[in-house]
This record gives structure tokens, C-alpha cells and sequence, in this order.
């Protein structure tokens, strides 16, 4: 009996093959640190399982002891959600296996498996799933809230590649959602999938893709390189995706004396398409101004993301903030300039993420990520290695959202930051939002799944 004890000190039982971390075990400290340096908290227990019966037991046991469960795949969400004081985090990260049918051009991957991770292992056989611009995140997480990256306006978002999902609801039932099983939950996994269940595993469709031209072309944040750069990539062949950096130039030897600390935008570029269409589909960009450096050339896919190091330590904080608009217009470039500039500001980086292409054909009440129709998406990003001043930067990141047009509403729950449960309703347009909840009613109605950007049940009426 003390032995059986001693062997399963979580409680989970015989079954449970996985590995258990107690606040004890020599890597416990290693294994509660998460993406966002900031978030720094102490979970009850870390348990790591093998497979989706592991993560039926971690689910029931969660609710027999009445533990906070916490559900932790690449661990960047920037709200601290794959964390938590008192609680049992299901961290997801052995379970890492890549199945790629290459006749059938699709491919299975679990829930622990990292974007890099994935992106690699496809790109060997010739074929790609589009996820974001970096390697580190977790392809559940990503996938779950929608996904945007470097080929969403060629092939969508990631959720438009995602073709079922396994997962374990709060009921413990091993479930598939797809298009022809459980197309609600399907449906709804496709925006808000953190909500439903553990998701153990994805099925993606696989794109073929070699090389890509991709770079930085840095350009002086001048008021005519701002407001022509939305409207210039928005017309280019959607083979083209550009995620233009606003920041202020750092003081770098290679980039000329003038413009370091000065607003620079670094208009970072992948073209998908043909070798000989690349260069002119980047010439009207490049006509935007004289280019301070340019770094684009062809190179494979994977070289896009940073090479993926499961050990390495978080040392930075992040605040972030999100917010979808029509237009880059001039109130908001004041906004931008203004913050970026301010005295003893943050190194704030505003980023845009241009979008239309295949991403805004798909019909906006296919999925639960519902804002296709938008054409531009900026990400408000604050890093910081000052850990100590963190509520202070928090706060300067929402005072700087808080400024941006308030009728831009509408924001991405992927790169939403520590907001609050009235800040998620946002992220999805009103029908969406009544539906995920009557659909969260169904699937989690004691909200078992709630370390997330929350959607609560439906309430049920009586009589
Ligand atoms: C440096 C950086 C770059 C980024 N770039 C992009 C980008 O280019 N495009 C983009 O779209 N997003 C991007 N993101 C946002 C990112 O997609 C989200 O933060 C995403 O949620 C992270 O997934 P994760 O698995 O790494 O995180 P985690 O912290 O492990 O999980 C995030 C959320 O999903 C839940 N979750 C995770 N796995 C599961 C599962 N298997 N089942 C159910 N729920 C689960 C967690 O509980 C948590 O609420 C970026 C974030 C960072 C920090």
C-alpha cells in the first residue's frame, strides 16, 4: 500500500503512465516556468502523460480532487493560462509523435508536438501546414485560437487547414471532431479550442512548399511609408505575406547612425509563390522608400523560424494587446508614433499583420474565429527583462491599447494578453460568441476547461 503510494504520489492511480513532477522533484522548478518570464507560479503538481488514456485519468482526477486544471501544450500563452498557483498542469509535452501520410497529403500530430517541430518534419518530405512566425509555440495552442502566419494569405489560417481533432471532453470521453463527427464541436475547436476539452491530437492538410523568399526589408517610419504600406500589400498576389514591425531602430552598427532610436519599420516578407514572380511582387514595396537594409533572399520554409531548444530558459516578460482594424489611418499611426517615442517608454514593438487572401474567402460563420472580413491585424507586443517592473508595463500596454481607436473593437484571442473574461468576448463576433457559449454549456458545464481567454455556459433556464 506504501509502496503503491510512493509509486503514484499523485493519487492518479496504477493506470497512469505518464510522469508525475511534485513541488519535490529536482526539475519541478524547471517544469513550472512557462514562455512569459513574468508569470511565475506554483503549480500543485506538473503532470506529463503518455497518450489520451493518461489524459482521461489527469482529467477525471482534476475533478474528484477538486484541483484547478490547467491544459499546457507549447506554453506561450501570454496571459499565463498554461499556469497556475495550487494547480495540476497537463503539460502535454511527451507527447510529440508527427504521422505524415504524404499520398494522402495529411498529417497527424499530437497536442505536444512544437510548430518548428512539425515544420521541419513536413518540409522534409516537401509539404508545409501554414502555423505562425515562430518555431517554439505549441501547434495545439496556435491551432486552437485560429493561427496566422506566414502563408494565411495563400492557404488560410491554420484552423482552415485543420481537418479533425482528438479530444477528451470534461466527461472523460475520447471524442472526434471533424467535419462529419461532432461538426459543432468542430466548429467550435476552430477559434476557441481551449474551452472544450485536452485536444490530443490534429489532423492538418499538408501543403507542398520548397523554398520561399523571405527577409526584413527595413524602411524609415516616415508618415508616407506608414500609410501606403497597408494599402500596397493588400494588393499584392496572395502569395505574398508581410508582417511590417513598427519599433524604434536599435542601437545597431549595421543600421546607419540616423535612424537608430528613430521609428523604423521592418516589413518582414515570405513569397510563396513562383521563383520568377517573387521580385516583382516586392517591387512596389520597395518603392515605398529607400530601404535602410535589406535581407530577403530564398531560403527553405524552415528557416523562418528560430531552431526550436525545448531547454532553453525564459528570461523575458511580454505584455501584449491585439486589436483588428480597416486601415492603417493617420489617428492611429499619432497613437503609435506618440507611445513608441514617449520618455522612458517600454521598447514597445507594433506589429501588423496584413491579411485578405485565402484567409477572408472563407465564409465568417464557418469557423468560431469569426473576423475574416478584417483586413489588417496589429499586435502590440511590450517585452521586458525587468520582471520587477511587470504590473508597471502592463499597465503602459493597456494605456497604449486603450488609445488605439476604440471602434476597432475586435481582437484575436491568440494574442491576447492578461485581459480579462469580458475582454474575450471580443474575439468573437455576437452569434458566435451566444453559440461557443450554448456549446460550452454542452461540453464543459461545470467549466472544468477555464485556465483560458474564457467562454462561460450558457445558463440554463428552468420552467
Ligand atoms: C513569441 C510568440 C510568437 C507568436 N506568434 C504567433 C503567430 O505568428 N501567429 C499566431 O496565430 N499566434 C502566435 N502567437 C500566439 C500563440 O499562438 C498563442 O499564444 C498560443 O495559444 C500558444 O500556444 P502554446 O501551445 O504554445 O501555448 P500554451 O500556453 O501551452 O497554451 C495556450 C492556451 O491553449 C490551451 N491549450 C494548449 N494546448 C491545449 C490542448 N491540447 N487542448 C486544449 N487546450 C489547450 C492552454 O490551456 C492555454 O489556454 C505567438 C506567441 C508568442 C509568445
Amino acid at each position: 500500500m506504501l509502496e503503491e503510494a510512493a509509486r503514484h504520489p499523485s493519487g492518479l492511480g496504477p493506470g497512469f503512465r505518464g510522469r508525475v513532477i511534485a513541488p519535490d522533484a529536482d526539475d519541478y522548478d524547471r517544469a513550472r516556468r512557462v514562455h512569459n518570464a513574468a508569470v511565475d507560479r506554483h503549480p500543485a503538481l506538473i503532470v506529463r502523460p503518455t497518450d489520451a488514456d493518461d489524459v482521461a485519468l489527469v482529467v477525471a482526477h482534476a475533478q474528484e480532487r477538486g484541483l484547478p486544471l490547467v491544459i499546457r501544450a507549447g506554453g506561450h500563452s501570454m496571459g499565463g493560462h498554461s499556469t497556475g498557483d495550487g494547480a495540476l498542469v497537463l503539460d502535454l509535452s511527451a507527447m510529440r509523435d508527427v504521422e505524415i501520410d504524404a499520398v494522402e497529403g495529411t498529417a497527424w500530430a499530437d497536442a505536444g508536438v512544437l510548430a518548428g517541430e512539425y515544420t521541419t518534419a513536413s518540409h522534409a518530405l516537401g509539404f508545409v501546414t501554414p502555423f505562425g512566425d515562430t518555431g517554439s509555440v505549441g501547434v495545439a495552442g496556435i491551432t486552437l485560437g485560429g493561427g496566422v502566419g506566414w502563408l494565411v494569405r495563400k492557404h488560410g489560417m491554420t484552423i482552415d487547414s485543420l481537418l479533425a481533432v482528438e479530444i477528451v471532453t470534461a466527461d472523460g470521453r475520447r471524442r472526434i471532431a471533424s467535419a462529419v463527427e461532432e461538426p459543432d464541436l468542430f466548429w467550435g475547436v476552430r477559434g476557441a479550442g481551449a474551452n472544450f476539452g485536452v485536444v490530443t491530437r490534429l489532423q492538418f492538410r499538408l501543403h507542398p512548399l520548397g523554398n520561399v523568399l523571405a527577409g526584413d526589408i527595413l524602411l524609415p517610419a516616415t508618415r508616407d511609408v506608414l500609410r501606403s504600406l497597408v494599402p500596397v500589400l493588400l494588393a499584392a498576389p496572395d502569395e505574398l505575406t508581410a508582417m511590417p514591425t513598427i519599433m524604434l531602430a536599435p542601437q545597431d552598427p549595421a543600421i546607419p547612425d540616423q535612424h537608430r532610436g528613430r521609428p523604423v519599420v521592418y516589413v518582414s516578407v515570405a513569397w510563396s509563390g513562383p521563383s520568377g514572380a517573387g521580385e516583382r511582387a516586392l517591387a512596389p514595396l520597395r518603392a515605398l522608400g529607400a530601404p535602410i537594409s535589406d535581407t530577403v533572399t530564398w531560403q527553405p520554409y524552415p528557416a523562418l523560424f528560430s531552431p526550436v531548444d525545448r531547454d532553453e530558459e525564459p528570461t523575458s516578460g511580454v505584455s501584449s494587446r491585439a486589436l483588428f482594424l480597416d486601415a492603417l489611418d493617420d489617428a492611429t499611426i499619432d497613437v503609435i508614433e506618440r507611445r513608441l517615442t514617449e520618455a522612458d517608454a517600454p521598447r514597445a514593438i507594433v506589429q501588423l499583420r496584413v491579411l485578405g487572401g485565402a484567409m477572408a474567402r472563407v465564409p465568417g460563420d464557418e469557423t468560431a474565429f469569426g473576423w475574416r472580413d478584417q483586413p489588417v491585424l496589429l499586435w502590440l507586443i511590450t517585452p521586458y527583462q525587468e520582471i520587477g517592473r511587470a504590473a508597471a508595463i502592463e499597465a503602459w500596454t493597456a494605456a497604449f491599447r486603450a488609445d488605439l481607436p476604440a471602434d476597432g473593437a475586435a481582437t484575436y484571442v491568440n494574442f491576447m494578453g492578461a485581459e480579462d473574461t469580458d475582454a474575450v468576448r471580443g474575439a468573437y463576433p455576437a452569434p458566435a460568441y451566444a453559440r461557443l457559449r450554448e456549446l460550452k454549456r454542452r461540453y464543459d458545464p461545470d467549466n472544468v476547461f477555464r485556465a483560458n481567454h474564457n467562454i462561460p455556459p450558457a445558463v440554463t433556464t428552468s420552467g
